[in-house]
Parts: structure tokens; C-alpha cells; sequence
């Protein structure tokens, strides 16, 4: 018999941990008690406005980022519960301030929010390259640059150039710029240059699926943890996530292939670089000042080809194949390559190459995960089993830029499998497997009992075995859920894997679990509220709006249903040939919309069919997938009410839903 003791209380790494945890100090080289390495000697480089304990207030007063509760990394000793490589890196993202990437034309204000922000010079004023995710931080970035050159930086902003389509680079637009004061250069206005693709890109990612993406974030950057050496630590590209506001404005200048653009007498290369870290993306040299701009491509750390809150498989060929291109086009010509999280590199008298050497390791990386998941595929390996294989060689496994702080190799040779191969491991017992649930169930009946379980499952946690002892505590979870010893022990193997996971987002989601496990999953939890998701869906085509209403329809409520109509979207007008709600107006786009059988197919374009007709502003279905049809019913200009009324119906309201649960079942 085992001596485990189940309960609740946070428990200090284990003999295992940190024998594990010193093994790989061993091999690195890393003394625990003086962490140090290259890397936080680069984050503290350049820096002319250092700042502490930093925070920042939102409009009403609340905060919505604070530094401070992560002073415990001024310890010169590592803490045994966290990884020692993890914790120099989050060591490395306290360093905040602003900073000089080329002397006295290239800024960056790092530490005030997940991601940089950065300020090159013009003739007569500046580019900003990414804005943060929040309002707040990107305006305290402007403001700290002011107050360490003593210049106007605000009103000098001559352009913003957005890396790509992720909420952390765009979302501090308008802390930057008055929506106003944007639009073409020509027209005296600031120009938003962004990549091909950037605005579909930005809803897909954080509407169409958004709900259920947001949610799942919680746990890959900890959201609802503590910060400290049993919580959260960092992000692996920035301290942690800004509580500020999001906001958007639709860009003005997109950037369709590769070119050069003067902006206020300063030249400008873009490098598209599709389908890599975001499905739009695009990296920028400054050949003036040898510097080269790596947007989110290579970011100082392994990055996600799957990031665990969900999204669409990233495209390893094409990563690295575009960072080999920067390499050959820009790595001789740069001195510096600097990015849109962690700090830049540059070449120095020891390291006269370090440019070209960082671009080259992150491709290599790539591209090693990416041929030995195929090779292994091809060999018949299975994903799982491939995941655990590949091991970096020595020489690009101990290079500190691309350690596992975001991204895995495992997640990531997991994700080239499915790319290439799909979810399906090739075995028919996966054609249609047991839900989660039945799945427990059956196991716990097999082995005897939900007792028995956690009797072998405490053997193996006491043997230093967490994640199969994780796995059986989990199904017993899975199929009681409220089997307190089942839930103690899966949230002590997941504390311990945690505090021996370098990934920062493994040990975020193995400490979220521990958390929910031993409190419960929160209930009725008041979703905060942003206005950059209403700036996004404001910003939706009547096409994505579509879409969108079909995502959010419930196909049951409406499977009897074969109901078709134009859709006319009008725009008062008094010369229109068209009329709304008695007025004159034109009719800027049309649809045919048919409600079939729990679908709601749609035609772009024109129909010769004499149909029903609903005639309605811009975007005006918004209403119905915002559950407002009733209250704005007026704007709809119709002879057919009784379809709008079942598909308003039919529509589920998605904010009911922002809390499921991620560690137990949904009940
Ligand atoms: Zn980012």
C-alpha cells in the first residue's frame, strides 16, 4: 500500500522533480544557485529607461498590468519548482524598460504587456512596428519612449506597421493612433500597413471559433493562476498577458508581395511570409540602420506549430523555408535581428555571425521536427510515439533562442503529423473511439475499481511516474466526477510535471488543471468584456457574418426547416433604385440565403429566382447572432418575418458558454 495522503494543499517539487530539474542544469551547464546565461545578459542590453515593479491602470482604475508579483525572480538562486531553463527565461522578460535596438533610430519598450513595441525612426518622425495587445500598454510604450528621448514621439507617428493577425500585435491600435488620423500617406493621414489576408484573418481566428479558443487559453497562459514559484512564471514570450483593452482599426495599406516602400523618407523591405506563425505575416528590413525585422517568426524561443488553446495547424515547411530566405536575403546585410517578443541579437567582435547563426537555428529547428516527424511517419511510427522520439542534435538542442519556452517538440512533431497526415493514427480502434467519458468509465470497471485506480495511480505518483499516474487519476475524474482522492492526486502528478516542464504553457496548463481539480472548474465566472471583440465583429463582411450565423445556429432546432430568400444589403440613399422601409436606397450587396435542414447555405451574387426578400443594412444579421433580433426587428425591411424569427431561434447564445470546464466532463 501506498503512503499517499490525498488532499488539497500545493505541495513542494518532489524528490523526482528535482532530480530531473538538476539533471538538465547539469547538462546545460546552469548553476542553480547564480542562474545565469547569454540570453538574460541580452535582455538586459541597451536598456536606457530600466523600470520595476512596473504597473498599469485602465481608464476606471483597475489594473491591468503589474510586474511586481514576479520580483521573486530577483532571486539569484533558481526556485526548485520551476525548470531551470524556464526560469532564466522568465528571468530574462522582467527586465523592462525601454531599449536601443540601432543607435538613436530603433527603440523598444519591452515588459509591459506579453509583447514588444517598437519605434524606428523616420526623416521626421516614426514607424511603430506592432502595438501590443491593449490599449494601456501600447500608449505607456509611447509615453515611456518620450520620457526617455525627452521628444514628442505621439504626434510624429508618420505609420504602424502590424507584424500579422494575432490579438497582441494589433490590439493596441488605437492606444497609438487616433482612428481618425488614419488612412492613405497620400492623403496626410497614418497609413496601417498590414499582410495580405490580415483582416479575414483576424476574425477567423478570433470569432469563428473564438469562444471556445478563448477559453482554452486560460490554460495555456494561466490565466487564472497566482504568480510565483508554484504559479504562473511567464509566457515564454513576454511576462504575461496585458488585462488592458483590445482594440482594432482596419488597416489601410495591404501588403501583397514582396516590396519596397519609402515611408517618410526611410526605406522599407517587406518579406510576406504566409502560413507560418500566423496564416498572414510578414517580416521587415530596414537596410539603413542593417536591421533586420523578424515579426513573430523567429522570436527567441520554439514557437507553436499548435499552440494548446486551439488553432489551425501552422505550416513548418513554410517557417522555415521563409526564415532560410530572410537568412540568404538580409542575414549578411543586417548587424541585428530583433522581433516582436523577448530581446534582439546582434553581432558583436565574439560574435560576428550571431545574426546569421540565430536565423539559421530557428529554421533548423523547423525543419528538423518537420523531415524526422515524416521520416519516422514513413518508418510507421505513430504520432505519439514520434513525439517522443525526436531529440534535437546536441548543437541545435543547446542554443538558447530556441529552447521549448512557448512551443514543444513534441506538440510540434505532433502537429507535422497531423498536417501531413491528419488526426488518425492509422489504428481502426481510433475510426470511432469512446467519448472521454465512456472511455474512463470502461477502464475504472476494467481494472475493478475507481479504489483500485488510485491505488496503483498513488504507486506510480510516489514512484516519480506523474503522467501515468495523471492519466488514471484523470480517467477516474472522468468518470466521477466528484471523486474528491481522484481529483487531489491528478492535481499533485500535474503540479509535479509542471514544475519540471520548460515549456512555460505545459506547466500553465498542468497547473491550471491542478487548480481547477482541487477548487473545482469556476462557475458563472463574469467574462471580462472587450470591446476589441466587438471592434472585430464590427468589422466582419455580411460573407463572414454569414458564416458566423451558421456557426452559432443550432442545426436541430432548424432540421425541418427549407426556407430561401434574398438577402439585399441596402444603404439609404436619395437617388436609390431600391426601396428600404420606404425610403430610397441602394442595394450595395446581395445574397441568395437558404435555410436548409439545419444549414443556412448562402450564395454571393444575384439570383434569377423570384424569392422572398429581406432588405437590411450592413452587417445587420450582427443583431441575430448577438441574440438582439427582437429589439432591433425594425431594421429589417422583409416579407418574410417568420424566417428571421426561426433562425433568431435557433441561434445559441455563445456568452452562456465561456466557461466550460477543461479537466473534467461538461455536466
Ligand atoms: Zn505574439
Amino acid at each position: 500500500m501506498s503512503k499517499y495522503i490525498f488532499n488539497a494543499e500545493a505541495k513542494d517539487a518532489s524528490e523526482y522533480t528535482k532530480k530531473s530539474n538538476k539533471e538538465f542544469a547539469d547538462e546545460f551547464g546552469i548553476d542553480l544557485d547564480n542562474a545565469f546565461n547569454e540570453e538574460l545578459e541580452l535582455a538586459r542590453k541597451n536598456c536606457i529607461k530600466r523600470l520595476e515593479d512596473h504597473k498599469i491602470y485602465d481608464e476606471s482604475g483597475e489594473l491591468v498590468w503589474n510586474s511586481e508579483p514576479y520580483a521573486f525572480f530577483k532571486a539569484r538562486a533558481a526556485a526548485d519548482t520551476v525548470h531551470p531553463s524556464l526560469w532564466l527565461n522568465g528571468k530574462a522578460n522582467l527586465e523592462a524598460g525601454v531599449f536601443e535596438v540601432v543607435k538613436g533610430k530603433i527603440y523598444q519598450v519591452r515588459g509591459l504587456d506579453i509583447a514588444n513595441i517598437t519605434f524606428v525612426r523616420t526623416k521626421t518622425g516614426w514607424i511603430v512596428l506592432d502595438v501590443t495587445s491593449s490599449v494601456e500598454s501600447a500608449k505607456t510604450g509611447v509615453k515611456l519612449l518620450e520620457e526617455a528621448l525627452g521628444e514628442n514621439v505621439r504626434d510624429n507617428i508618420r505609420a504602424v506597421i502590424i507584424s500579422h493577425s494575432h490579438g497582441d500585435h494589433f490590439g493596441g491600435i488605437k492606444g497609438v493612433v487616433d482612428e481618425k488620423n488614419v488612412g492613405r500617406a497620400e492623403d496626410g493621414k497614418i497609413p496601417i500597413y498590414v499582410p495580405a489576408g490580415f483582416d479575414e484573418e483576424t476574425v477567423k481566428e478570433n470569432v469563428y471559433a473564438g469562444t471556445a479558443m478563448f477559453h482554452r487559453a486560460k490554460y495555456q497562459f494561466g490565466r487564472d493562476l497566482i504568480p510565483g514559484v508554484k504559479g504562473s512564471v511567464s509566457t515564454g514570450l513576454g511576462l504575461a498577458m496585458s488585462g488592458g483593452t483590445l482594440s482594432y482599426i482596419r488597416p489601410t495599406d495591404f501588403i501583397t508581395e514582396d516590396t519596397t516602400i519609402t515611408i517618410d523618407g526611410l526605406e522599407v523591405e517587406f518579406q510576406l511570409t504566409p502560413e507560418t506563425e500566423a496564416p498572414a505575416e510578414m517580416n521587415n528590413f530596414f537596410p539603413e540602420y542593417r536591421a533586420f525585422w523578424a515579426a513573430e517568426n523567429c522570436t527567441g524561443t520554439l514557437h507553436n506549430l499548435y499552440p494548446i488553446r486551439g488553432a489551425k495547424i501552422r505550416d513548418s515547411a513554410n517557417w522555415w523555408r521563409f526564415t532560410e530566405i530572410a537568412l540568404e536575403k538580409y542575414g549578411r546585410k543586417a548587424d541585428v535581428v530583433f522581433q516582436s517578443h523577448n530581446w534582439p541579437h546582434e553581432n558583436t567582435p565574439e560574435h560576428p555571425h550571431a545574426v546569421e547563426t540565430y536565423l539559421r537555428n530557428t529554421a533548423a529547428v523547423y525543419k528538423y521536427v518537420h523531415d524526422q516527424t515524416l521520416l519516422l511517419a514513413n518508418m510507421g511510427r505513430t504520432p505519439r510515439d514520434i513525439a517522443r522520439a525526436i531529440s534535437l542534435p546536441d548543437k541545435l538542442k543547446k542554443v538558447w533562442y530556441t529552447r521549448p519556452y512557448y512551443g514543444s517538440i513534441e506538440m510540434n512533431s505532433r502537429a507535422v503529423y497531423n498536417r501531413y497526415l491528419g488526426f488518425y493514427n492509422g489504428n481502426p480502434t481510433e475510426l470511432d473511439p469512446l467519448t472521454e467519458t465512456d472511455e474512463a468509465k470502461q477502464f475504472v470497471e476494467y481494472v475493478g475499481s475507481a479504489e483500485r485506480v488510485l491505488e496503483l495511480a498513488a504507486e506510480d505518483f510516489e514512484k516519480g511516474n506523474y503522467q501515468r499516474a495523471a492519466k488514471a487519476a484523470t480517467y477516474v475524474v472522468y468518470a466521477d466526477p466528484d471523486n474528491k482522492n481522484a481529483r487531489f492526486l491528478a492535481a499533485d502528478a500535474f503540479e509535479q510535471l509542471a514544475y519540471s516542464s520548460e515549456s512555460s504553457i505545459w506547466r500553465n496548463a498542468y497547473l491550471s488543471g491542478a487548480k481547477d481539480l482541487r477548487e473545482g472548474t469556476p462557475q458563472n465566472v463574469k467574462k471580462r468584456e472587450t470591446t476589441g471583440k466587438n471592434d472585430l465583429i464590427a468589422n466582419m463582411t455580411n460573407r463572414m457574418v454569414l458564416d458566423y450565423i451558421g456557426i452559432v445556429t443550432d442545426g436541430e432546432r432548424l432540421a425541418d426547416e427549407d426556407i430561401k430568400f434574398r438577402l439585399l444589403v441596402v444603404k439609404p440613399s436619395e437617388n436609390g433604385k431600391e426601396t428600404y422601409l420606404g425610403k430610397p436606397a441602394d442595394v450595395t450587396e446581395e445574397f441568395l440565403v437558404h435555410i436548409y435542414h439545419g444549414t443556412v447555405l448562402y450564395y454571393e451574387g444575384k439570383t434569377d429566382e423570384a424569392l422572398p426578400f429581406v432588405k437590411a443594412p450592413d452587417r445587420a444579421f450582427l443583431s441575430i447572432v448577438g441574440k438582439q433580433y427582437k429589439r432591433s426587428k425594425g431594421i429589417f425591411d422583409t416579407n418574410i418575418p417568420e424566417a428571421l424569427e426561426k433562425l433568431d431561434n435557433a441561434v445559441v447564445d455563445l456568452a452562456a458558454y465561456g466557461n466550460f470546464p477543461l479537466i473534467e466532463p461538461l455536466r
